[in-house]
């Protein structure tokens, strides 16, 4: 028999309606032989006594249901958000209040370094602070005029970048037609480049291609941290290329005796067939470890409703700009969600407007009746999950509830994009239901809430903070009925996020044959006001028996 060590705690919160509070918990080879007394739990014979956790809290480990590796791999270039963030080794880094701060802070950057001919990088930019007047290559230009610059903004889905970008990418002509690729008085492209056709030539061009999308060494150690800091011990890459050299990286790191996080990346359907990526991901399935879980698929449906990129349904967006776009073709959906069905491979779908909600919906529906999926005893619990789902209305929940779909909801946006949800972007009666929590858990939707970092700062509590309060940047509460509770929050940034991937059985509550893994805390969520939930301190974690101080 291997050792079997018995934690002692303040308080362990399971999440375990059966047993929902205990002051022991017993691991034995990195899982969980119960909870409960010292007494009950010494029946399981030899074991060391650890007081470590005497005066801190246990639950369980946060599973992030929609981050991506990319929150590593960004800390490699200059942060040009508008809010504070805390960098992997827990430095703070201020906020860039102004464009004119963003171009100084790549200039700064632009500075550093020997290399005179590299690209300079930023991310984090979200210009809908500042005003109406749109970033253009002009301004970047004043970084440099001999090397690319480029820099993503907070939402993932748009890219500004200089002239010297446009012309590596093949975009400095005349002529050009495309929805993602805005035009200026001259006729040349401004230099924002919309959703990943109008992106990827440009990312080619500075060499950003894989470091935005992959996953690399440096990324995924610093992603790790960044876990270790927020309590998380799984957390999905919900949009990865999965090439054999990532495939190679993810293996060997995930590998390492000491890598404190159970990835799970989603396989990207953009840039490949619904065939393709449909037998890609059965494949990649059986290389799964326990870090590392395989066999999904991201479907990207449409853009950001801050970025007005979003597809909405009628009356469209509050201050008229024009509807958003397709990322990938509704026949495209339809077909990889009827060959995913077949075969057995789960699929989560980002949709941001309603539009593309009701699209989503309407390609599952088709697929769960097609003769070849419906009969799989996949199709029986497929789980498939719409991700940020942020504008759907009850009667759209209802035909999740349905179609059997689960919904993880973009919980931070109340407090990072809330204000311009109100007055800008889709008003205030619709900015109220955004994100509705409320409703999916009447409704009967089950509910995961995200952060999608590096969108915004991966933070289970802090998201949890976001569905209790629904307060936004300027302190007003959005939507105060669809607010949920501590207990229904704790429950969706645990479970209801193990769930949406087929792994509550392994993870998410604190109970006997579940995977030793535990979010350590020096405040227990449970006894502190709701509108101090961001602020409870993070000790660290417990992977699979392992422990890591943050
Ligand atoms: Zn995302």
């Amino acid at each position: 028999m291997t050792a079997t060590t018995i934690y002692r705690a303040r308080r362990i919160l399971t999440l375990n309606p059966a047993r929902p509070e205990a002051t022991h918990v017993a691991v034995r080879d990195g899982r969980i032989l119960g909870a409960g007394t010292l007494d009950e739990l010494a029946g399981w014979g030899p074991h060391t006594l650890d007081d470590r956790f005497a005066d801190q809290v246990l639950m369980p480990g946060l599973v992030e249901g929609h981050s991506h590796l990319m929150a590593g791999t960004l800390w490699r270039y200059a942060y040009c958000g508008f809010f504070d963030v805390v960098d992997p080794d827990g430095r703070t880094w201020a906020g860039a209040g102004s464009l004119e701060a963003v171009v100084g802070a790549l200039s700064a950057r632009a500075a550093q370094g020997t290399d005179a001919a590299a690209p300079v990088v930023g991310w984090g930019f979200d210009p809908i602070y500042f005003g109406a007047r749109r970033c253009n290559r002009a301004d970047l230009d004043r970084v440099s005029t001999t090397r690319p610059v480029a820099v993503l903004h907070a939402s993932g889905h748009i890219v500004n970048v200089n002239t010297v970008v446009l012309e590596r990418a093949g975009f400095l002509r005349p002529g050009i037609e495309h929805p993602g690729i805005p035009l200026g008085p001259d006729g040349l492209p401004t230099g924002e480049l919309k959703g990943p056709e109008a992106m990827m030539p440009a990312a080619g061009a500075v060499g950003l291609a894989r470091d935005f999308l992959g996953s690399d060494e440096f990324g995924i150690r610093a992603f790790g941290k960044l876990c270790v800091r927020a309590g998380v011990t799984t957390a999905t890459d919900l949009a990865a290329s999965l090439g054999e050299p990532e495939m190679q990286a993810l293996l060997s790191l995930t590998g390492e005796a000491d890598y404190p996080v159970r990835l799970v990346p989603l396989l990207r359907l953009i840039g490949l067939t619904p065939a393709q990526a449909v037998d890609k991901a059965a494949a990649l399935k059986a290389r799964s470890t326990d870090r590392l879980r395989l066999g999904r698929i991201k479907v990207v449906a449409d853009g950001s409703i801050q970025g007005f990129s979003a597809r909405l349904r009628w009356p469209g967006y509050y201050n008229g700009a024009p509807n958003g776009l397709w990322y990938t073709a509704p026949e495209a959906i339809r077909e990889c969600y009827t060959l995913a069905l077949q075969q057995g491979v789960q699929v989560h779908t980002h949709t941001n407007g309603d539009e593309a909600t009701a699209l989503a919906l309407d390609c599952l529906e088709a697929a769960l009746k097609s003769p070849a999926s419906a009969a799989t005893s996949a199709a029986r619990d497929h789980r498939f999950t719409l991700q940020h789902v942020q504008l759907a209305d009850a009667a759209q929940f209802r035909r999740m509830k349905a179609l059997g779909l689960c919904a993880n909801l973009f919980a931070n946006h109340h407090f990072y994009w809330g204000d311009q949800h109100h007055d800008v972007t889709v008003g205030p009666e619709r900015a109220m239901r955004m994100n509705a929590c409320a409703t999916a858990l009447r409704e009967g939707v089950p509910l995961a809430i995200h952060s999608d970092a590096p969108i915004t700062p991966l933070a289970p509590l802090y998201t949890a903070w976001c569905a209790v309060n629904r307060l936004t940047a300027s302190g007003r509460v959005l939507g105060a009925h669809e607010r949920i509770g501590v207990a229904d929050a704790l429950h969706a940034i645990t479970l209801g996020a193990a769930y949406t991937l087929h792994l509550d059985g392994e993870i998410g509550s604190i109970e006997c044959g579940k995977r030793a893994d535990f979010c350590v805390l020096e405040d227990d969520p449970t006894a502190v006001p709701p509108e101090a939930l961001k602020d409870v301190r993070i000790w660290g974690t417990v992977q699979g028996g392992r422990v890591f101080k943050a």
